[in-house]
């Protein structure tokens, strides 16, 4: 590792944090750390890390805001990338928008409805990046990724720029190409947008916020949704149903608010997350006979 650590810093490719915690890097705050978090500022110096990495086969993993990512007590043995500012670009050309993949999905639905462009208004409450929104095809609110994007530049593990576009990402829900035959990030993004009124995006923005923040946990360290819901079913009803709101593991707790977030009550390891999660998947399995899957990632060593 120390020799890809050195030509990493020859090649000034931007910050190397070693043995850095990942749990303030996670809306959770939970997790041990990685054995080294990367920072790349620019676009280039991101390219020639991960070509490097490519070069050495030492395993990466990419971290957007971690708001959809629960990172184990243990920690990641290996090399974990978060995008610097260079990758926080935002551009608009007519009602299309160019945007780096770590800008924020909140600022960007803001910043687009000041624009005057509708389509993003289901984005006003999902915390993650550009990039994160994209891996995972974000939605709510009835939209999701895929109805605005047109393209996607990615990089590939080899350290290839290409651009894919939206119908070759393989999007459905909360799932994308780039969960399984792509180890890739996605650096830029085009958002194909439509001119609409202002005030009524403001109006959809703020009736979304406030059903958000009457529905959610949102003063407590939290990731979304924990679990993804089971077709024609909701994962909170049935955790609801199942008598679980409430239902503390060490500082891990089901919220009381809504079933499917699981607070972090300031002191829960990674670990009472996990036997938590474990215990509602049997009690939500006894009862109703449905396998509930996890929407969160868990990353790191176990
Ligand atoms: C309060 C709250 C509310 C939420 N509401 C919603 C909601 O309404 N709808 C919804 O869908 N989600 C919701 N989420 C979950 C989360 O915000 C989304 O999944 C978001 O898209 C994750 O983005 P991120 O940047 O935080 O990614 P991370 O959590 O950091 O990572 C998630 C996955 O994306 C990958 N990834 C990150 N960046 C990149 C990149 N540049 N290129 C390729 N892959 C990348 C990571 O490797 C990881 O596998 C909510 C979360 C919270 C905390």
């Amino acid at each position: 590792m120390q020799q890809v650590i050195t030509a990493l810093q020859n090649e000034n490719i931007g910050q190397i944090l070693p043995n850095e915690p990942l749990g303030p890097y996670t809306t959770w705050k939970i997790g041990g750390p990685a054995d080294f978090l990367l920072i790349p500022t620019t676009k280039d110096q991101l390219v020639r890390t991960v070509k490097i990495l490519y070069e050495h086969q030492v395993p990466w993993f990419k971290l957007g805001k971690g708001s959809n990512v629960l990172v184990t007590d243990k920690g990641y043995r290996g090399v974990v990338i978060k995008l610097g500012e260079g990758l926080e670009t935002l551009q608009f050309e007519d009602h299309r928008v160019h945007v780096g993949a770590a800008y924020g999905m909140i600022k960007l639905a803001v910043m687009s409805g000041k624009q005057g462009l509708t389509g993003l208004e289901f984005a006003g409450g999902i915390p993650g990046t550009v990039g994160g929104a994209i891996y995972m095809n974000a939605g709510a609110h009835g939209s999701d990724m895929s109805s605005v994007l047109k393209s996607a530049e990615v990089l590939l593990n080899t350290g290839e720029l290409v651009t894919l576009r939206v119908d070759e990402l393989g999007f459905s829900y909360r799932h994308s190409k780039l969960h399984d035959d792509l180890k890739a990030i996605v650096t830029e993004a085009i958002f194909e947008l439509s001119y609409g009124d202002r005030k009524e995006i403001a109006a959809a923005m703020a009736t979304f916020k406030d059903r958000r923040l009457r529905t959610q946990p949102l003063q407590f360290a939290v990731a979304g949704s924990v679990f993804r819901n089971p077709e024609g079913n909701y994962a909170a009803k049935l955790i609801e149903e199942a008598g679980l709101k409430g239902y503390v593991i060490g500082g891990a707790e089901v919220s009381t608010l809504h079933a499917n977030f699981i607070i972090n009550s300031g002191r829960a390891s990674a670990q009472d997350v996990l036997t938590l999660m474990d215990h509602v998947q049997a009690c939500v399995f006894e009862r109703f006979g449905i396998q509930l899957i996890p929407e969160v990632m868990v990353v790191g060593e176990r």
